[in-house]
């Protein structure tokens, strides 16, 4: 499109457009500004934006200052330390320009005259008064009569070396902030090269090529064409840089001269200058560029904002639902009681369900909480590691011959002595007497593990009550474990004191050995035999050390041996079934009665006047909670503000 007449006495750009375009954009534009003044943006709601980008003194802000028609910061060293919005706003009611600075949530009234300076100030005040940079940004509203309605961020100039005063990592820190405002898809790149620099060679370049390879939301500015016409032409022909928005070739205000003389220069050099004469109408000139970017602003605004008003809602859904999922906050000492109360009963619940009934749906993934299933396993190892064949000492019998010798007495020699059974049973218990008191001990191991865990998550969000919990928790555990190995220790003097079993696998099995004692005895007195045979369940025995022995004694041995191989039976599973009995009774009155007295009585006795301090929130949960809030606030308004011209979008015709 061609510039129209292009000296006219103020910005010709509005000229050029209908009033149409401007009623469809105009409020589009004005709520996409109000979502940046409401910073959806930290949200990770991207909004189309023109970005200013450039290496130090290309004329980044020359270039605005063209389209804005008023003096910015200009000239030597850096001057832009902070991302500038500047937002213009055609107001042709106003004779005058209205101008205002928006930062640190303050707006702060300007004039042409004053706006370098109010500039500097805010500068200062965000990123203090030395050169260093910030990424907080500064809004510069100008509403003017003629200027084109276009809201641009001029970032900092990118620069290798820092100069004195700079931070060491200044490059680092610039094209840090300059990534983070070109990545999103829904930026347009205002890429300013100066006429006299080759363009691959540009950072700017570099970097707008690492996010927008293809260059299709890449405008170039190339500026001070009025230095280096020369080549100017081939360059911008020859695109070597992939600029897929195309090349615009502007003529800023140089030195003191006013908008009106800048722009008639302009008009005069493109129009006469034996070089740039050459390039074509289209692409030169400060009207031309306005025209350009309002167009691509408003096609880059009405192909995102379905998806940002999609956003919006889905956000504000999110962050209502994940504000309702948060505990309640406490205010009065019911409250705190009740929610006490609810930790209490969500524990049991839990704990009941992980310990007792064996479902784990609130702990799926986490298979060490899986505690019915974890007790049967203990109790299966437990199981395995007591011996199930009576272990022996030294040679076949001889044990219970030794044993027999020391309870001979005076009187008749066919009886069986009963103190000798014992004895040996008694030894035999002792041996394997380590094994139940370790089996309970890892099962409260394992409790305590799981209880603390359970009560930890129930009181996340108070952590003085976790505190509080825990003790009550680790005392409670303490107090079972002890009371458990007093019980495992009387189970086994039972065992200890007294030989009965009501089983009747005992005289079975005692009845079947005893039909080797004939054989065993002949095995023994044949002495032309080898002395060795195999008795059942027993194996093979070695009887060479018995022959010569009274025979008398070792009927007798053997009968106790077997009586002992057939009793141990019943022992073992006695050991194990007891301890299982023992460990869910011990477990299911945890669950079920003990823990919640136990907690109860350390929150109501130790720390009754503090219940309402103990229910105090983590400062984290706290935090999020008001950050939750705010966001939903910010949010409900930014739907507010979409909703308002969404309709208008249906009804608008996409710009070419
Ligand atoms: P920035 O660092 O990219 O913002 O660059 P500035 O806008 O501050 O410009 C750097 C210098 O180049 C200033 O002295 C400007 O006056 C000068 N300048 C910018 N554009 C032009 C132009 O089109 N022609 C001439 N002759 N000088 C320009
Ligand atoms: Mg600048």
């Amino acid at each position: 499109m061609a510039p129209s007449s292009s000296s006219t006495s103020r910005l010709p750009v509005v000229n050029a457009l209908t009033s149409s375009y401007n009623e469809q954009i105009r409020p589009l534009l004005d709520a996409v500004d109000r979502l940046r003044q409401l910073r959806v943006m930290q949200e990770g709601i991207q909004l189309p934006t023109i970005v200013v980008v450039g290496d130090q003194s290309s004329g980044k802000s020359s270039v605005l200052e063209s389209l804005a028609g008023i003096s910015l910061p200009r000239g030597q060293g850096i001057c832009t330390r902070v991302p500038l919005i500047m937002r213009l706003q055609d107001d042709p009611s106003r004779s005058t320009p209205l101008l205002h600075l928006e930062y640190h949530e303050r707006v702060i009234k300007t004039t042409e005259e004053d706006i370098t300076l109010a500039i500097e100030i805010a500068t200062s005040e965000i990123a203090g008064s030395g050169k260093g940079i910030s990424d907080t940004p500064l809004t510069l509203v100008v509403r003017k009569k003629g200027v084109p309605d276009l809201t641009m961020v001029d970032l900092p100039g990118i620069t290798r070396v820092p100069v004195h005063g700079q931070p060491e990592n200044i490059y680092e820190q610039i094209s840090g902030i300059i990534m983070r405002y070109i990545q999103p898809a829904e930026s347009i790149i205002l890429n300013v090269l100066s006429a006299s620099v080759d363009f691959p060679t540009c950072e700017s370049i570099r970097m707008s090529q690492q996010v927008d390879r293809t260059g299709e939301r890449t405008l170039a500015v190339v500026t001070k064409a009025d230095k280096w016409p020369e080549g100017l032409l081939e360059k911008v022909t020859a695109d070597d840089v992939n600029i897929g928005l195309g090349y615009v070739c502007v003529r800023n205000r140089i030195g003191a001269e006013s908008y009106e003389e800048a722009r008639a220069s302009e008009a005069d050099l493109f129009n006469s200058h034996h070089l740039l004469s050459r390039i074509d109408k289209s692409i030169v000139g400060i009207p031309v560029l306005a025209q350009r970017l309002m167009h691509i602003q408003a096609q880059s605004i009405a192909r995102s904002f379905p998806n940002i008003v999609k956003k919006v809602n889905e956000k504000l859904t999110a962050s209502i639902s994940e504000l309702d999922g948060m505990p309640q906050n406490l205010v009065s000492v019911a409250d705190a009681m009740r929610a006490f109360m609810q930790i209490i009963s969500k524990a049991k619940d839990r704990l009941k369900k992980l310990l007792i009934i064996g479902e784990y749906e609130d702990y799926s993934d986490d298979n060490q909480m899986h505690g019915t299933a974890r007790l049967a396993e203990m109790l299966n190892e437990y199981a395995k590691d007591l011996p199930a064949d009576i272990p022996s000492k030294g040679g076949f019998l001889m044990e219970e011959i030794g044993i027999l010798e020391e309870a001979r007495g005076i009187g008749l020699p066919n009886f069986l002595p009963r103190t000798a059974f014992l004895t040996l049973l008694q030894l035999k218990v002792k041996e394997v007497s380590s094994l139940p008191q370790d089996f309970v001990s890892k099962v409260w191991c394992y409790l305590e593990d799981v209880v603390l865990r359970v009560l930890d998550q129930a009181a996340e969000n108070y952590p003085p009550l976790q505190a509080c919990t825990r003790r009550a928790a680790q005392n409670l555990v303490e107090k079972m474990r002890r009371k458990s190995r007093q019980v495992v220790k009387e189970f086994i003097e039972m065992e200890m004191i007294t030989d009965y079993t009501c089983n009747p696998d005992y005289m079975k099995i005692w009845v079947d050995l005893m039909d080797s004692q004939e054989g065993f005895m002949e095995v023994i007195h044949n002495h032309s035999k080898p002395a060795k045979m195999t008795i059942q369940i027993v194996g093979e025995v070695n009887v060479s050390h018995l022959r010569g022995m009274h025979d008398g004694l070792i009927e007798q041995a053997f009968d106790i041996r077997m009586r002992l191989i057939s009793y141990w039976k019943c022992v073992v599973l006695r050991l194990v079934d007891i301890l299982a009995l023992h460990v869910r009774y011990a477990v299911k009155n945890l669950v079920d009665n003990e823990l919640e007295t136990e907690i109860v009585n350390e929150v109501m006795g130790r720390a009754r006047n503090d219940i309402e301090k103990m229910l105090e929130e983590s400062p984290s949960t706290a935090g999020k909670r008001e950050r939750l809030r705010k966001s939903i606030e910010m949010l409900k308004e930014s739907k507010e503000v979409v909703g308002k011209i969404v309709d208008r979008i249906n009804a608008m015709p996409l710009m070419e």
